[in-house]
């Protein structure tokens, strides 16, 4: 059985922004979002391209089978290009599905992210397990992953970050669920020059 909790691992793509990662599975869902090139940062897009994507598949086939013995991940199947773009697809509307407000982006006709699920009862015990072949079932995993984080109260903790030039994706472990930079260094201090040259035109930013 899969738990929601755990220690986090070390996500390739997470781990490029200094982040570690959400607990549990839950790290995939954020380590997959966290593919993205992001504005200030800006280490590459590691879906760009066929090969480093499936440099990315095999790195977190490894964790995620690390994470779960009835793990669907290690059956998925070498990446195509058209598998490629359904990747990125499947990360744009997960992004959006989840940070509804930061996703300004316009493209209300894109389908909804969406899953099959199996349920099945026995001995006692009732489990889920996500349907489809190939990388459909690798969404349907995600928002498996996803629905099991928001029951054991994880999934509001995932955010992206409140910079508009970023949207880096972190777990937010401070006690009261109140973090709004995905890294304060950078981000916050940012939006705190940009705040104090509004309120003190013509001076010289203090950071
Ligand atoms: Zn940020």
């Amino acid at each position: 059985m899969t738990s929601g909790a755990g220690e986090s691992r070390d996500w390739p793509a997470t781990t490029r922004y200094n982040l570690s990662g959400a607990p549990g599975e839950l790290g995939l869902v954020q380590d997959f979002l966290n593919t993205i090139e992001e504005g200030s940062v800006a280490p590459p897009d590691l879906l760009a391209t066929l090969p480093a994507a499936q440099e990315w598949v095999d790195e977190v086939r490894g964790l995620w089978s690390s994470l779960d013995d009835a793990c669907w991940g290690r059956d998925l199947p070498p990446l195509t290009e058209r598998d490629r773009r359904r990747l990125v697809a499947i990360r744009r509307r997960m992004f959006r599905g989840l940070f509804p407000t930061a996703a300004e982006d316009g493209g209300l006709a894109e389908p909804q992210a969406h899953a099959g699920v199996r349920l099945t009862l026995s001995q006692g015990e009732v489990s889920a397990e996500p349907t489809g072949r190939g990388w459909a079932q690798f969404e349907s995993a995600l928002l498996l992953i996803c629905y099991r984080a928001r029951l054991a109260g994880h999934l509001r903790r995932l955010k992206t970050c409140k910079s508009h030039e970023c949207d880096v994706v972190f777990y937010d472990r401070s006690p009261n669920n109140s973090a709004v930079w995905h890294d304060v260094r950078v981000c916050g201090n940012r939006a705190n020059v940009r705040a104090h040259r509004a309120r003190h035109p013509g001076r010289a930013a203090v950071t």
